[in-house]
């Protein structure tokens, strides 16, 4: 087999199925539930039922939907999809993530909630703030943790009154108090937040009828990849979309659920036994992933958890590499071993760099890596980092987007208006603020209304009646121009680059006009892909995540978190960063046993999850010690890696040597002797 094989096996047909595939994938009268280890071919079932569904059962694609977890998964489910069945089939299809499902659902359905159909969505950022104002403190920990309590609410469906009702702590009573004036606020701005979309569209199927029966019989069949991370909401929301007819598969591990943290439960999967009786349970036992080695590894870590389903898995590929345990000094010594030992392995086995993935617990370790592959001079991508959305040059332009949109978006309004700055002073702003909360609208109608003249002076007003005339202007071209020219003309209008550099040196502001010119680059391509205008752009913008697009074509290392991985696989994976304290993460200080007990287990799932992302190799490391504020802090090896049963560690020998000397043998090591890759 070719090492450059394409990942997620593009272009499956229904022979490529084995009986129990086949089985969950003919299975059409009643729901279904694949309940089965990782890489076993779950998510191989949803894309071949699709194709089953449309191409021999008689359902057209505008009947089917099938939720992913993330917008990534869903292009790549998309794509799979298309390469089954003609695309003229294929028209219709929704493929998507829960939120986005949610927005579709909302956006048409938005009368019914007293909502406008171009509602906005507030970002994370944007709620932060508005919590932090509706807390009055500046203690951005206790912001965070009301903000957190308010999401599990929402998640789990709990409303602000019984929310009030039921608090059991003075911080569940601030949280409850700051519940109820956060939903007023956003209902005055016209906006949700991402929990609402879909604790939204739950409330809007549970009043009306008349629109769940609507939606019902629109999709007519729905499918669910990792069903093991849904939470209550969204658990609810597909109860009330599948109805009494109940059509639907859902796939997952309960072995991978890795999101306990953001309110999922695995509650659901053992509800879904419960909630519909003729539930057809298929397993899948064989794994098509993961050379023998790994996977038995895999098995072994996992079998220290409890099981909530018995699996076993096996795998006919071979025994494989043997699963590499490296350690290091420290993390830039780790950083620089992984880097040289992917240039020396990928030479040797005549490999793609895409074929390497380095997964970690958190974010904050990508940098060192990022060093360490420049200075060997490996391309690589950074996946499931800090979202380019949350660039402050991103949200200024997209607050503009949002305002064109929504005008009763106030936090749009204000960062839009002062950036760049129109002439536009706090004062006048603060007078603005003060009217438009006399008169009960939003900062945009206010600034529309003549009688603000009565509290403004001429010179003053003047600044704002050009910035609504502005808004205005552009709406209406809005809907009538290409977006990416507008959009594109509207950054030039407002002098956006040139406030760049104002605020920021040269070379900032020249890698942040960059950032505004890349955006400004995909929005105009995906609006025409989807032949959106802009304001349907702009109402998307929010949920997509633009780097889903643009990674998977160009040869490089991937670089991504845990939870990031999820679903995906690459021949030659690098776990880094196994320690104690990082993986499993360092525990609460307060944390109770029962509650450090199931979170240890949820972060044995995490390193599950890591270790079958590999198809052929599997290489885990951990370091000695590791910087954490100024000083270094002594490591110790994860319990994980022991949990892994291997026989043996390959680089242990290594550890007695100085870095200097080990760097030199891993090279000498792993210097250039090319040989044909061992068959798979
Ligand atoms: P995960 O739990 O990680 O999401 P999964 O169960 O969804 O994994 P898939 O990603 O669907 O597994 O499949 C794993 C790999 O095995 C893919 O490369 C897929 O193409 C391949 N595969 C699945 N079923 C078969 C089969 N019957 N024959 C050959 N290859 C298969
Ligand atoms: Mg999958």
């Amino acid at each position: 087999m070719l090492e450059s094989r394409l990942p997620l096996g593009l272009g499956v047909s229904l022979e490529d199925l084995n009986p129990a595939q086949r089985d969950a994938v003919f299975s059409l009268d009643g729901p279904c539930l694949v309940l089965a280890g990782a890489g076993s071919g779950k998510t191989r079932v949803i894309t071949a039922k699709i194709a089953h569904l449309i191409g021999n059962a008689g359902y057209s694609a505008g009947q089917i939907a099938a939720l992913t977890f993330t917008n990534k998964a869903a292009r790549e489910m998309s794509e799979r999809v298309s390469l089954l069945i003609d695309k003229s089939q294929a028209r219709g299809l929704i493929v998507s993530t829960f939120h986005s499902l949610g927005v579709r659902i909302l956006r048409e359905e938005a009368k019914h909630l007293g909502l406008k159909p171009r509602f906005s969505i507030l970002d994370a950022s944007d709620s932060f703030t508005l919590l932090q104002e509706l807390c009055a403190s500046s203690n951005k920990k206790l912001v965070r943790k009301v903000g957190a309590q308010i999401s599990l609410w929402k998640n789990a469906m709990v409303d602000a009154d019984a929310a009030n009702r039921d608090a059991a702590s003075e911080d569940e009573l601030l949280a409850a108090r700051v519940f109820r004036n956060y939903q007023a606020t956003l209902s005055a701005y016209q906006a949700l937040d991402f929990d609402d979309l879909i604790g939204r569209a739950v409330t809007l199927f549970a009043e009306h009828d008349e629109v769940l029966f609507r939606w019902q019989s629109r999709l007519r069949y729905i499918l669910i990849d990792e069903v093991q991370d849904t939470n209550a909401c969204q658990y609810q929301l597909l109860r009330q979309l599948v109805g009494s007819r109940a059509q639907f598969t859902a796939v997952g591990d309960d072995d991978q659920a890795i999101y306990a943290w953001r309110g999922a439960t695995l509650d659901n999967l053992r509800q879904l036994t419960l909630d519909y009786p003729n539930l057809h349970v298929v397993k899948l036992e064989q794994n098509y992933r993961s050379s023998g080695r790994i996977l038995a590894a895999a098995n072994a870590l996992i079998a220290n958890n409890p099981k909530l389903y018995e699996k076993k898995l096996w795998s006919a590929l071979g025994p494989g590499d043997a699963v590499a345990i490296q350690s290091s000094d420290d993390e830039e010594d780790e950083a620089l071993s992984v880097a040289i030992r992917i240039s020396a392995h990928r030479f040797e086995r005549r490999a793609k760099f895409a074929d390497y993935a380095i997964l970690y617990r958190g974010n904050h370790q990508a940098r060192v890596f990022e060093e360490a592959l420049r200075r060997e001079k490996i391309p690589y991508i950074v996946s499931g980092g800090q979202s380019f959305f949350e660039r402050a040059e991103i949200r200024d332009v997209t607050a503009w987007l949002r305002l064109l949109c929504n005008s009763d978006d106030d936090p749009a309004f204000i960062r839009a208006i002062t950036a760049p700055r129109r002439g536009i002073g706090n004062a006048t702003l603060e007078t603005l603020g003060q009217y438009a909360n006399d008169r009960g609208v939003s900062l945009f109608a206010a600034a529309c209304e003549s009688a603000l003249a009565t509290k403004l002076d001429a010179r003053r007003l003047e600044p704002i009646n050009q910035f609504t005339a502005f808004i205005n202007r552009y709406e209406w071209r809005a809907a009538r121009e290409p977006a990416g020219a507008l959009l594109a003309d509207l950054v030039k209008a407002i002098g956006y680059e040139a406030f760049l550099f104002d605020q920021d040196d040269a070379r900032s502001a020249q890698a942040r006009w960059q950032n505004v010119l890349d955006f400004c680059e995909w929005f105009g391509k995906r609006a025409e892909e989807d032949q959106k205008n802009l304001l349907e752009m702009a109402q998307s913008v929010a949920i997509l995540n633009m780097l889903d697009g643009r990674e998977d074509s160009s040869d490089a290392v991937r670089l991504s978190t845990l939870h990031a991985a999820k679903g995906l696989e690459f021949p030659h994976v690098f776990l880094v960063g196994c320690e104690e304290g990082l993986l499993p993460h360092r525990p609460g200080e307060s944390e109770a046993e029962d509650v450090l007990e199931s979170r240890i287990e949820e972060e044995r799932r995490l390193m599950y999850v890591g270790v079958t992302r590999a198809q052929r190799s599997l290489s885990i490391s951990w370091c000695k010690k590791r910087k954490r504020a100024r000083a270094y802090e002594e490591r110790l090896a994860s319990r994980f890696i022991a949990e892994l049963a291997l026989e043996v560690a390959p680089f242990a020998a290594a550890q007695t040597l100085s870095p200097g000397e080990r760097l030199k043998g891993l090279r000498e090591l792993l210097a250039p002797k090319p040989k044909p890759e061992a068959p798979g």
